[in-house]
């Protein structure tokens, strides 16, 4: 019944990255290898986007390349098991020899629940709520909206289902997923004006479980004053850190690390949920700088104070890295949120390959409660379920937006462009797209690091035989073990320009993440590699159809760098961190700047550095934002419902209003766990 998505084929050669002085940390893909990918992804993916351009890699793409090594022999792959397919199997097929067509038309409720890969397996076409896209987001509301028997629920995912991508399971493989490949779903940007006009590749999660099934993992909430800010401007107090508590401790199941260290100075349990769903973890590998990022804290601790749980509401400061692992596996909302005990659920369906063309009502009806889906690979007829209660648009901060348009709710006037009927009038949808811009800087190091794994043949199939035996090693790990948030001095010229786009004085500017390795590798020398970003961007970008076909995909303009506050901070944090390596914690270790950052010493030439390196964190969200009930902008209500319409509800990374300044799947996490609270209590 299901994929085994370990079947699927894989691209034909490895993409590495070569190191050309000229261009520093941007290595560039081999030739040979670039065109042998393109022509494998476009064979494969051609219905998904034909967009492959890779003018430059991401933030992602530069940063994983290190680890971009796969093992030479792969040793039969693991399955999770979580859906105990063998029984649901077996139970359906029980009951279709002898009620299955009875079933398929009348009784959908008494049916186990299941992931299906054909429409046909579906036990009808009505359901009380049907949600498009089975990612991050929307795989919280199956779960919670099915814990009510009363409720039976459909979810479509474009992608495929995730179990036994081991890619997707080895935290240190991740790296594998992050090429043009069949569980990305490849988007490229336009042209960006802010990074000297080059455009770049976007990765989203297609497969069940979305981006939370190729995420870096890490575990940020955000400051408490972004979730107040919510509130404030939604008017809703509901969204403020305190009322959104309750959601956090829902998601979080806090776990042992794979080395079951003593990690008493490495969190605060008094912040942390031990009963949620959703497995979170510290690193399990010790690494080779972990002692001298914590000296330098002690060192130079009024510009890099130590804090020991950034997820307490006050990120300021340097703390160890938590990451949505469990048991040195990556804990997705797919694997976590359908685990096989939900998934059982008689009132809970899920088809992948199911790609969602549109929503709709009646003729010209603004109240909604069809779905109208083709298979992913666009063979067969399109086909329409209904859904009685409501409508989730779970699709992502790209997919949203787009299907929102492609049915009719958007500005009439780029509607009208494009030949779509305006079924409503909302200009906001597709606008407000905000993400964090990042680099990577990197300096040569006189020890051994991380990328001696990742080269190295011997060492790497141990550590992979390590992982198999035990989950524990390098491979259980995400790829950092630190972060580091900052505000900006106060007295800082910019702010006499702007005023402070933080949402208040918990909330950083800035960020550092802490990592082993040139970025992309050097096939000899050592590296440390220090992420940064702005998390408080004031640039703001927009998504727009690029024609009416469902497969064609959306223009993306993040804006990167377009505003004089995200250049100055980027400056500004670049400095910082040459400063946080200029601590004598790292005299003798660190040898010097490697690449260009060596010669990006004046505030120009920095300025120079960061427009030549800086991609996407692909941190995006804000495309489909909720605003106050009465707001003339926005899309959503503080209830997530679409305004102007019916049956409609969106909960994903589209509806932050701001972008909060933590990685954002946390966020999303407590975003979908209210929502689906939300949506109970209207038709308890
Ligand atoms: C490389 C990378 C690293 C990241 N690292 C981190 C990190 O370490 N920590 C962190 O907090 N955040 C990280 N993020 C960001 C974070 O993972 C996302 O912001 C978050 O997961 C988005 O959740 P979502 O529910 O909005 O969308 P998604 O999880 O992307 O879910 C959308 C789902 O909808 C499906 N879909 C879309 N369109 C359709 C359609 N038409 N029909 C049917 N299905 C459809 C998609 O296939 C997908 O499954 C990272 C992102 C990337 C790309």
């Amino acid at each position: 019944m299901r994929e085994n998505a370990a079947k699927t084929s894989r691209p034909p050669l490895l993409v590495r990255m070569h190191f050309n002085p000229s261009r520093a940390q941007c290595g560039e893909i081999e030739t040979s290898s670039i065109g042998a990918l393109k022509k494998w992804a476009l064979g494969k993916i051609s219905q998904r986007t034909t967009q492959l351009q890779t003018d430059m890699p991401s933030f992602w793409d530069s940063y994983f390349h290190t680890r971009g090594l796969r093992p030479t022999a792969r040793p039969q792959e693991r399955k999770s098991g979580q859906y105990a397919s063998s029984t649901v199997s077996m139970l359906n097929f029980t009951i279709a020899a002898s009620a299955y067509l009875w079933l398929l038309a009348f009784l959908p409720a008494l049916v186990r629940g299941a992931i299906y890969e054909s429409a046909s397996e579906l036990p009808g076409r009505h359901f009380d709520f049907v949600i498009v896209g089975g990612g991050t987001a929307g795989n919280v509301i199956a779960n919670r909206l099915t814990e009510d028997p009363r409720f039976s629920v459909l979810v479509l995912e474009a992608g495929p289902s995730n179990i036994g991508v081991l890619d997707s399971e080895v935290p240190g493989f991740d790296s594998n997923l992050i090429p043009p490949g069949p569980y990305n779903w490849n988007y490229t940007t336009v042209p960006q004006e802010g990074l000297n006009g080059r455009s770049m590749g976007y990765i989203r999660g297609f497969m069940l479980g979305g981006t939370s099934s190729l995420n870096a993992m890490f575990y940020t909430r955000g400051p408490a004053d972004d979730f107040d800010r919510f509130a404030k401007v939604t008017g809703d107090q509901g969204w403020s850190w305190n009322s959104v508590q309750p959601f956090m401790r829902k998601n979080e199941r806090w776990t042992e690390p794979t080395d079951h260290h003593d990690t008493r100075t490495q969190f605060d349990p008094r912040f942390h949920s031990f009963t949620g769903i959703n497995a979170v973890s510290l690193s399990g590998f010790p690494h080779s700088y972990n002692d001298r990022v914590i000296q330098t804290t002690k060192e130079l601790s009024e510009e890099f104070p130590f804090n020991l749980d950034y997820n307490s509401g006050n990120p300021l400061g340097v703390g160890w890295l938590q990451a949505t692992i469990k048991d040195g596996v990556r804990s997705s909302s797919a694997t976590s949120y359908l685990a096989s005990k939900f998934v059982d659920r008689r009132n809970l369906h899920v088809l992948v390959n199911a790609r969602v063309t549109r929503v709709r009502g009646g003729r010209h009806s603004k109240a909604f409660d069809t779905v109208d889906f083709v298979f992913q690979s666009g063979d067969g007829p399109a086909i329409s379920v209904t859904a009685s209660k409501e409508i989730v648009l779970s699709a992502g901060v790209f997919g949203t937006p787009q299907l929102l348009m492609l049915s009719g709710i958007g500005d009439t006037n780029e509607l009208q462009g494009l030949g779509v009927q305006t079924i409503h009038h909302l200009p906001s949808v597709g606008k407000n797209m905000s993400d964090h811009p990042g680099l990577f800087n990197s300096w040569s190091v006189n020890a051994t690091t991380d990328e001696d794994f990742f080269r190295n043949g011997s060492l790497f199939e141990e550590a992979y035989r390590e992982w198999n035996r035990s989950h524990s090693g390098i491979l259980g790990d995400p790829v950092a073990t630190h972060l580091g948030w900052f505000r900006l001095p106060s007295n800082s010229s910019i702010f006499s320009e702007i005023g402070d786009p933080a949402s208040g004085s918990t909330a950083p500017h800035i960020e550092m993440i802490f990592t082993d390795g040139l970025h992309p590798p050097l096939p000899t020398g050592n590296f440390l590699s220090i992420g940064n970003a702005v998390v408080t961007p004031t640039s703001r970008g927009w998504l727009r159809l690029n024609s009416t076909n469902p497969f064609d995909p959306p223009l993306i303009n993040p804006g990167f760098l377009t505003s004089g506050f995200d250049v100055f901070a980027m400056r500004s944090v670049v400095k910082m961190t040459k400063r946080f390596v200029g601590a004598t914690a790292w005299s003798g270790w660190v040898i010097g700047p490697a690449g260009d950052l060596a010669q990006a010493n004046s505030d120009e030439e920095i300025d120079d550095y960061v427009r030549r390196n800086s991609g996407s964190t692909c941190h995006a969200v804000g495309t489909a934002a909720m605003s106050a009930v009465n707001a003339p902008f926005g899309v959503v209500d503080p209830d997530l419902r679409v305004k102007g319409v019916r049956g409609l509800r969106v909960v994903d990374a589209s509806i932050f209003p701001y972008i909060p300044a933590a990685h954002p799947q946390v966020p999303v996490y407590i975003v979908a766990e209210r929502a689906a609270d939300l949506m109970k209590e209207t038709w308890d």
